[in-house]
């Protein structure tokens, strides 16, 4: 039986902050499917090129494109045993194709941490971040707006899926307060 988790969470819910420790808690590697395709835009690969306006605009990248890339992420022998993914899946259609995926290798996933927080606070640290970190994704109103709808309207129905399934726990945890506070509710509930 592997170790597939997944961090679940709208954009700046401290999904990446929390997978940095959650992961060593867990020992499986980190997976982002943000982080993959902002290395893909940065060493203008093939994908890179092909999702760059899709990730300047805040919409989700076509499932064949993600799936193939998961995929052959989850193929690399680090990720044998299991890994921490964060950003997938992002919507029903993509949870479904990891269960296949997973069952194919006999195995499925083993929890699902989701990072609740309100939209509000959600805008608030995106255009913190911007400020920060330089992510045109996070600067622009109008593309804040669109992911958390993006979110909300495709990825959110994803917890009531694995919820009606029955078959993975999944893991309600507030995303309200520092760090520490969320990583410790995290850590006490995984
Ligand atoms: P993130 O860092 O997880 O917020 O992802 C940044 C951007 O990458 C998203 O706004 C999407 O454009 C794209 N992306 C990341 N993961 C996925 C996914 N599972 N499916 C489709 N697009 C994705």
């Amino acid at each position: 039986m592997t170790r597939h988790f997944l961090i679940f969470g709208p954009p700046a819910a401290g999904k990446g902050t929390q997978a940095g420790s959650l992961k060593d808690h867990l020992d499986v590697p980190h997976v982002s499917t943000g982080d993959m395709f902002r290395a893909h835009l940065k060493g203008e690969t093939e994908i890179g090129l092909q999702v760059k306006d899709i990730l300047a605009a805040g919409k989700l990248v076509p499932d064949t494109v993600t799936n193939a890339m998961v995929a052959e992420r989850l193929a690399e022998p680090d990720t044998a045993e299991g890994a921490l993914l964060d950003g997938f899946p992002r919507n029903v259609l993509q949870a479904s194709w990891l269960d296949g995926y997973l069952a194919g290798r006999g195995t499925k996933l083993a929890g699902v941490v989701v990072l609740e927080v309100p939209d509000e606070e959600l805008k608030k640290r995106l255009i913190g971040r911007a400020e920060k970190e330089n992510r045109s994704d996070d600067a622009d109103p109008a593309v804040v707006q669109r992911r958390i709808d993006t979110y909300r309207e495709q990825s959110e129905p994803c917890i009531a899926y694995y919820r009606e399934q029955g078959l993975v726990p999944v893991h309600l945890i507030d995303g309200a307060g520092t760090v520490e506070e969320v990583r410790a509710r995290i850590q006490s509930s995984v």
